[in-house]
């Protein structure tokens, strides 16, 4: 299997990364989508994958940087010529989230527009997705894939349920943290994967400013905590993602960070901070995600 890395950054717009998305791609060519986040559209065609080729997404939950490229996808693999409702998996409010996108929603007038040419109305169960809303457990099965998912700790519940996920396929498991706080549910769903991707938006320096500054609130995992997590879990492999744009040069998203960020310290050169925090306690083989990183298993 393939693993490619669209998107890696988190909530602003990233000049050098796209938002959260990750393709599984199996032997067979299938693709499963994780998250779907600014920028993952695009990225596809930049790795050479057809948006319409991708018929499964799920979505770990609601936060814009995780959901708001969905409706390009839909439109995209429309006009694509893909054929077949697409499939999507998410939390408590996903439905919502989709009911209020296309013909009966914000995209309204594109949907009349656009399925007044024939060759559009070929194909218009493309853009009306089949939803399942997901609960704790083995969420979707087929001869190829097995994915199972638990509660997370990242937003309040009652807000939006917070998913990670396990998937095992071609006798491989790998796990995906979605955004959370340390927790014991992803350790569990990581238990000896091959490989865990797992969120780590801040480094150590930046989480003690914001605890001094109590600017913003904070329901990420820190490269320290990520360490213990992935030793614990006994994973493989690990790849650090979801990157806090700590590492930006950019003057346009240090002005904008700044009334959050300690903008003074950012720079790639955190990116070594992280290495060091993440191996006080993990050892094995470790990654730092960057947008279209390819990981074969
Ligand atoms: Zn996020």
């Amino acid at each position: 299997m393939k693993i490619t890395m669209l998107g890696t950054g988190a909530a602003l717009p990233d000049p050098d990364r796209a938002q959260s998305a990750i393709l599984l791609t199996l032997n067979n060519g299938r693709h499963y989508l994780f998250d779907c986040g600014e920028g993952a559209t695009r990225q596809m065609v930049r790795a050479n994958v057809d948006p319409a080729s991708v018929g499964f997404v799920f979505l770990t939950h609601l936060h814009h940087d995780h959901i708001c490229d969905y409706p390009y996808f839909v439109i995209s693999s429309w006009m694509l010529n893909k054929t077949g409702a697409p499939l999507l998996l998410g939390p408590k409010g996903t439905r919502h989230f989709v009911n209020h996108l296309f013909e009966h929603g914000a995209y309204h007038t594109d949907f009349q527009a656009r399925s007044a040419y024939p060759v559009r109305q070929q194909n218009l169960e493309a853009m009306r997705p089949e939803v399942l809303e997901v609960s704790p457990g083995v969420v979707f099965e087929d001869n190829d894939v097995k994915i199972s998912v638990d509660w997370v700790e990242h937003l309040p519940r009652e807000v939006c349920e917070c998913f990670g996920v396990r998937v095992e396929a071609e006798g491989k498991v790998i796990a995906f943290s979605g955004d959370t706080a340390p927790c014991e549910a992803m350790v569990n769903l990581a238990r000896d994967a091959d490989l865990l991707i797992h969120e780590c938006t801040f480094p150590e320096s930046f989480i003690a400013h914001r605890a001094k500054t109590g600017v913003g609130t904070y329901s990420h995992t820190s490269p320290t905590a990520l360490g213990e997590i992935a030793t614990r879990a006994n994973v493989k492999g690990l790849v650090a993602t979801h990157f806090g744009h700590f590492d930006s040069t950019s003057p346009v998203l240090k002005r904008a960070a700044a009334k959050h960020l300690p903008v003074d310290l950012m720079g790639p050169h955190l990116m070594d901070e992280i290495v060091a925090d993440i191996r006080k306690h993990y050892g094995g083989p470790l990654r730092l995600a960057h947008d279209l990183m390819r990981i074969d298993l």
